[in-house]
């Protein structure tokens, strides 16, 4: 079977959940507008509080980044903890530090309370170092980490070589709070929940536009109209309609996967073995993990739905023969791309653009973990009130500024540095 565009987590969840569209007039407490973790996490802890509510979505449940990731549910950002507190300050960051250190922990318990069949595994994470830099930056994040009491640890030798099947790598920061799923199951397990609590979920009901309405909201989709007291904006990087303000609020940027066939055999089975989900310390990262079924899939920062499969067949040969030439030629079968909001300082904005309404946006490729606790925090935000409800506080709407031209040179270096892979001029 030769490589296609094709999301290989909806070719693995098949019982995914069918909703109709909506038609005529609907009341509810709240209507949330979008069909990922972050929505449908807010609707569900909504219900769990005795909240009635729907949720309206443009396509069907996973369709944004949701469906699509890589699966790795992770703890903390993408900045390193001291770098948050320096941008947050102390008592801002140090929550917000606090709050994702303990992010997977709450999937982990989604899971097992709505006994979710997402293939998770919860053996942690590996950010691996590339050259000396990377671990001197993995060295300081672990201190860092440890610093708050977090179970990471920093893999060097053998031991290193152990976890990760991989000579080229000299260390791995371990983080032991993390771990990974199929991103799929778990949107789609999260809906069947809603819907099991008394959610209504509509798909195919792209909202057109929010008119506010005496105190509360009336939600316009093309083929209805929702009233609500409240409504959660969980539209993230896929936004769609000239409706909403919070499109301007982050830059679009890309994130391609490439999935082999199945591994078998003595050289697979030595490729991270402990079952955690893996990414490099280069800024054009490349993630890698493997999947229930053995297959390996990488990633990395880029729009692999507009590059030839050729292109992306010689990169995933390139990834693979540096750091696991053991496995001699593999064969490539699935591709697919998804959209990240990417946010100037790389933290995530909550927004509260008036009373009863709240959106998020930006959360730079870490939204598994971060979807999850802001759908809760939202929920709770909303019933019990009181800011200290949600990771950190809301601000006003801000337009990123030229927001396609830093998505356009984003992607233009992404490319530069994949065909520089491609060439050994850097791998
Ligand atoms: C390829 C890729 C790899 C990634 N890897 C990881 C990873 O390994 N770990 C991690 O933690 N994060 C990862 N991320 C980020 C993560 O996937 C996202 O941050 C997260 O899924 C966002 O969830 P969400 O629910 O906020 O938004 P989304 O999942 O994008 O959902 C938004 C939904 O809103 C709907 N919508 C939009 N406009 C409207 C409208 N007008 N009316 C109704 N519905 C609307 C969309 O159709 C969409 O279904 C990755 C992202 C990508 C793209």
């Amino acid at each position: 079977m030769s490589l296609r565009q094709e999301c290989l987590w909806e070719r693995l969840t098949p019982q995914r959940p069918s909703a109709e569209a909506l038609r005529g007039e609907l009341k509810v407490d709240v209507c949330v507008v979008g069909a990922g973790i972050t929505g449908l996490s807010a609707a569900l802890h909504l219900l769990e509080q005795g909240k009635t509510v729907c949720v309206l979505e443009a396509h069907e449940t996973g369709h944004g980044g949701s469906g699509r990731n890589v699966g790795l549910v992770n703890a903390g950002m993408w900045i390193a903890p001291d770098e948050v507190e320096r941008k947050l300050g102390a008592a801002v960051g140090g929550k917000l530090l606090a709050t994702m250190g303990a992010a997977p922990a709450l999937v982990f318990a989604l899971i097992d309370k709505y006994g979710i069949d997402c293939q998770a595994r919860r053996e942690g994470t590996l950010h691996m170092a590339h050259n000396a830099r990377g671990q001197a930056d993995l060295q300081s994040r672990c201190e860092q980490w440890q610093r708050r009491g977090a179970p990471v640890e920093l893999l060097t030798g053998a031991a290193c070589q152990q976890a990760t099947g991989t000579r080229r790598i000299a260390a791995a920061l371990l983080d032991r709070r993390a771990g990974t799923l199929n991103p799929m199951a778990y949107t789609s397990g999260l809906a069947r929940a809603v819907i099991g609590l008394g959610g209504r979920l509509f798909h195919h009901s792209p909202v057109t536009s929010l008119e506010r309405q005496g105190q509360g909201w009336c939600v316009i989709t093309q083929g209805g109209a929702v009233s609500a007291e409240q409504v959660v904006l969980a539209s993230n990087a896929y936004t769609e309609g000239e409706w909403s303000e919070l499109r301007r609020n982050f830059f679009p940027g890309f994130y391609y996967q490439v999935a082999s066939a199945p591994l078998q055999g003595e050289p697979a089975a030595g490729i991270l073995p402990g079952g955690q989900g893996a990414w490099d310390t280069r800024q054009v990262l490349s993630s890698i993990r493997r999947d229930a079924e053995g297959r390996l899939l990488l990633g990395s920062l880029g729009n692999g739905a507009a590059k030839p499969l050729w292109f992306l067949r010689a990169w995933a040969d390139r990834i693979q023969q540096h750091y696991f030439p053991q496995l001699g030629r593999v064969q490539w079968q699935s591709t697919w791309t998804g959209c990240i909001a990417f946010t100037p300082d790389h933290l995530m904005r909550l927004f509260e653009p008036a009373p009863g309404l709240l959106a998020v946006t930006g959360y730079n490729g870490r939204g598994v973990t971060t979807g999850s606790v802001v759908g809760k925090a939202f929920a709770d935000y909303l019933c019990q009130g009181g800011a200290q409800a949600l990771p950190m506080p809301v601000q006003p709407m801000r337009k990123v500024s030229v927001a396609g031209l830093r998505s356009g040179l984003y992607e233009a270096g992404f490319s530069l540095y994949h065909a520089g892979q491609c060439l050994r001029v850097v791998i």
